[in-house]
């Protein structure tokens, strides 16, 4: 999120009542947006990076890792400097859910030219050094996708107790005290989601059955304070949550790209789709949720039960009386529909939408794909309103637009320019597990950004039916799916030869096939990403570092390196104390985390992980020569 608007939040029951207000005006606001802004031009492909943190704070004497419940004490000093200068800062800091998060990008986004991809592991470098330095004895920065005792007995620094009878959760095992209170906003959503449901969430997750795992597996949750709602949600053989922050309280890692106009966003957004279980799976950093292993290696499906605050009737668990519409998905989850004109044929989703908000925004000139987005995200009521900003100015504002929007969190999300600003057209690129050292995030952003521009540039196709994206994203999230599972992918995506059946155009791959590609079948991603690279002049320590990258993106692909997620496995399955139970204790979560600690401080090498070579040619800036460069060359035509 950028900037969070300030105020003060209303009631739920206000914040409900006032739900018909947000949309319809919303709506409007879209429309004034969409027509001020859609013949926007020339914008350059520019781009930039999210990375989230957790603050992780060691008791070396009593062998514990706790999460620290310090980031508003950090984030106000790290925006200092902001305050005093925004335009001149390599870093912007952003408060998150958690009270032990905070989320670093770069101070400006980068350009299009190769030579960028020099400055982005010194970016990520600088932006732990900054805020580690502020750091009390003992406490650690870490981008780890889920701290592994989340929500465990005694998992923050000061200890919080959970209040499963009041506050804004009512969690068995999530205390309030862990949710970020700098700014009301996280809190408001929390107590809203789940009032609007009517319950508590709820998310479970297959338990990793291992040999002393007693089965079936259930524990007790009356002993926690449950009223028995909680007994009723939880399943046998899993690990039951109860609370947002054990999905928003995860660590992801984010793009965003601008596109020089919409059509070429539309086109971006739809192209990296299919590519968001792939690199989902090829991130893959979370098996670990309130200290146990589960039979799940990502947080997709945790976040998006986390916040999914549909009626028991949207459900389908019960007739609809008082809402609606029946929604299949959360608010949180993979999109559903394409925007381009080229992925119209591959909608094979039942979009839900408002036939009145529809038919207003394409009376007012929008075209039918983006009318159908729109419209189908404002199926959402608000989940968070502050008093100052219900009444707006809808020629100028958009607040109530991006309320709705930005509670939409979806794998891609398609952002228009904000009012006022030089910027362009953007899509945000969402799903990647956040790896552990900067030299993997580093990877792959700069892979991911090479493939933005192999698809602009060679217009690949990589469009498969959206139904088949969501077959993706859940097998993408099972145990060790990088080697044991198969993805829809297109099977022709350079030529673009016309087929009449959408059947015939896709197949099922390894991973390693899509990247690596597959003999006298498939290219690969990774193969069009070097003969992209053979097109352009890049420098010698550019080529160099973009070499080690690929690299590493190549060797996990193939299953010759472990993702984060198998890495983190052996190690509990490995450590002494282990007892085949699935439980990671105090003592195994500590050592486990000294020893993520060290390998992102390069203390310790991790050949299977890493490879042999995690150097690269990073450097703070680069050269002026090549800035000035940039204003007259942007790497691909448009
Ligand atoms: P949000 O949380 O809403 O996704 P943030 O402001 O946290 O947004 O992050 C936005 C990202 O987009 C940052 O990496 C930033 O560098 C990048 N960015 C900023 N301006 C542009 C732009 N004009 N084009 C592309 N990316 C941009
Ligand atoms: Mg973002
Ligand atoms: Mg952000
Ligand atoms: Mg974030
Ligand atoms: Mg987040």
């Amino acid at each position: 999120m950028g900037l969070l608007s300030e105020g003060s939040p209303l009631s739920w029951e206000d914040t409900k009542r006032l739900a018909d207000h947000v949309r319809k005006h919303g709506v409007v606001q879209f429309i004034n947006l969409y027509n001020r802004l859609r013949d926007r031009q020339g914008d350059m492909l520019k781009w930039g990076d999210e990375v989230e943190y957790i603050l992780v704070k060691f008791n070396d004497e009593e062998k514990t890792a706790k999460v620290s419940l310090n980031a508003e004490k950090y984030l106000s000093l790290l925006q200092e400097k902001e305050r005093e200068d925004p335009n001149n800062v390599k870093s912007l800091w952003r408060p998150e859910y958690g009270a032990y998060m905070i989320e670093g990008t770069p101070g400006k986004p980068y350009g299009g030219l190769l030579a960028h991809f020099n400055v982005v592991e010194a970016n990520m470098q600088y932006r732990r050094q900054e805020a580690s330095k502020l750091l009390e004895p003992g406490e650690v920065l870490m981008s780890l996708t889920n701290f592994p005792r989340l929500g465990a007995p005694d998992f923050t620094d000061p200890p919080a107790v959970p209040t499963p009878q009041d506050g804004a959760s009512k969690s068995l095992f999530f205390p309030d005290q862990a949710i970020f209170l700098g700014h009301p906003r996280f809190q408001t959503l929390t107590r809203n989601i789940r009032s609007r449901r009517g319950e508590k969430v709820a998310i479970n997750l297959p338990i990793f059955k291992d040999e002393n795992v007693k089965l079936p597996f259930r524990e007790n949750l009356i002993e926690l304070g449950d009223d028995g709602s909680s007994e009723k949600a939880a399943k046998d053989d899993h690990v039951y949550m109860d609370a947002m922050g054990f999905g928003m309280g995860c660590c992801c890692l984010q793009l965003t790209f601008q596109a020089c106009n919409i059509e070429e966003a539309r086109t971006l957004y739809d192209q990296l789709t299919p590519l968001c279980p792939i690199m989902l799976a090829l991130t893959a950093a979370s098996p670990f949720y309130r200290g146990y292993v589960t039979d799940v290696d990502c947080r997709w499906n945790v976040i998006s039960s986390s916040v999914d605050c549909r009626t028991r009737e949207e459900r389908g668990l019960e007739p609809l009386k008082e809402n609606k519409f029946q929604i299949s998905k959360s608010r949180y989850d993979s999109i559903d529909s394409y925007l381009s004109e080229e992925g119209a044929k591959y909608n094979d989703v039942k979009l839900i939408y408002d036939e009145d908000i529809y038919k207003q925004l394409l009376d007012n000139g929008i075209d039918k794909l983006l009318a159908q987005h729109i419209a189908h995200l404002f199926i959402r009521d608000t989940v968070s309103l502050f008093s100052e900003k219900v009444n707006q100015n809808d020629l100028e504002d958009t607040d109530h637009f991006e309320n709705i929007q930005s509670t939409n969190w979806q794998t891609m999300r398609f952002k228009p320019p904000p009012s006022n600003s030089s910027i362009g057209w953007r899509v945000e690129f969402r799903p990647c597990e956040v790896q552990i050292t900067d030299f993997e995030n580093a990877a792959i952003v700069c892979f991911v950004v090479l493939l933005t521009r192999v698809i602009l540039s060679f217009k690949l196709n990589l469009l498969i039916p959206i139904s088949k994206v969501d077959e993706n994203m859940s097998r993408a999230q099972k145990r060790d799916a990088l080697r044991t599972e198969k993805f829809w992918f297109r099977k022709d995506i350079t030529s673009n030869a016309k087929q009449t059946n959408n059947e015939d155009e896709i197949t099922e791959f390894t991973i390693d096939e899509i990247v690596n590609g597959k003999e006298d079948i498939f290219p690969g991603l990774i193969p069009l990403v070097y003969s992209y690279l053979a097109s352009m002049d890049a420098d010698a320590d550019t080529h160099c570092t973009i070499q080690r990258y690929i690299k590493l993106i190549e060797r996990r692909a193939s299953g010759e390196l472990l993702t984060t997620a198998s890495w983190l496995r052996k190690e509990v399955l490995s450590h002494p104390d282990y007892k085949k139970d699935s439980k990671i204790s105090q003592k195994i979560n500590y050592d486990l985390l000294k020893k993520i600690h060290d390998l992102e401080t390069n203390k310790i090498s991790c050949p299977e992980l890493l490879g042999p070579c995690t150097v690269s040619k990073t450097t703070e800036t680069i050269p002026v020569a090549m800035k000035k460069a940039e204003n007259c060359v942007s790497s691909v035509d448009c």
